[in-house]
């Protein structure tokens, strides 16, 4: 996956039936193009009928969360591998609706990040701040250290993403500006660049969240350091979703 084409992400959150899910994929998958890169990160119960009836396509299919142990004793959990057995290529880590309703710290989500790098699944980390926090002016400090613990000792970055999400945007119907987007992505580029360098951190995707529609993704992808939009509500609908994959293919060009 390279910087030059848009990655779009739609996460389900606890959405959709069995059947659901069927016909959105199936409905999505025919309006895809070859050169697409678009995944949908659906609760466990879903990813393996997606898997299917998206099979042969671009489409890839993922999951929202995983543990870090490789099995054992935890009940209600799932395991990056288990999750690999039933066709997920990538899942999401530390999404905001697990650090506030679950209490998941940058301590267990960096657990987990070494844990899909080892089992290789594809992980998307990630990051935002609230809006107390981004009021005080503490973005970038919650940035720093949400980076700083997930990545602790990573040497080697692998296939990773991150995607900035701040909170104060998620399902708020909120969007971010793309001008306040885009500083937080430079920041977060200018990050990764201080710790892994120029080589690495120009080549890493870095997806913005936060109430994305139709209206909003073009722009947004026009900013330099936005390669790519994580999608919640907006992912529901089979028609917003198309809508924005299409729109998004040419965001880049049409924009500058
Ligand atoms: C998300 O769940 O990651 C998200 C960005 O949600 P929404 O688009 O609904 O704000």
């Amino acid at each position: 996956m390279s910087r030059d084409h848009p990655i779009i992400v739609g996460n389900w959150k606890m959405n959709k039936s069995l059947e659901e899910a069927k016909s959105f994929v199936e409905g999505l998958v025919p309006k895809l193009e070859e050169s697409d890169v678009v995944l949908l990160a659906v609760p466990f119960t879903l990813i393996k009928p997606s898997v299917d009836a998206s099979a042969g396509s671009v489409l890839k299919i993922g999951a929202q969360n995983m543990n870090d142990a490789s099995k054992g004793a935890f009940t209600g959990e799932v395991a990056a591998l288990m999750l690999k057995e039933v066709g997920a290529s990538f899942v999401l880590l530390g999404h905001s609706e697990r650090r506030k309703y679950f209490g998941e710290s940058n301590e267990f989500i960096h657990k987990k990040l070494l844990r899909a790098f080892k089992d290789r699944i594809d992980p998307i980390l990630c990051i935002g701040e609230t809006l107390d926090e981004r009021e005080k002016g503490h973005t970038e400090g919650v940035l720093d250290s949400q980076l700083a613990e997930a990545l602790e000792g990573v040497k080697n970055l692998r296939k990773l993403k991150i995607a900035y999400e701040p909170v104060w945007a998620i399902g708020t119907g909120e969007t971010a500006t793309p001008d306040i987007a885009q500083e937080a992505h430079h920041f977060i580029r200018q990050w990764l660049n201080g710790k892994y360098g120029e080589e690495v951190s120009s080549k890493l995707l870095l997806l913005y969240g936060g109430s994305v529609t139709e209206e909003t993704c073009k722009t947004l992808l026009g900013e330099e350091d936005i390669d790519g939009l994580l999608i919640g509500g907006a992912s529901l609908s089979l028609d917003s979703f198309v809508k924005i994959v299409h729109d998004s293919r040419y965001a880049k060009r049409d924009v500058s």
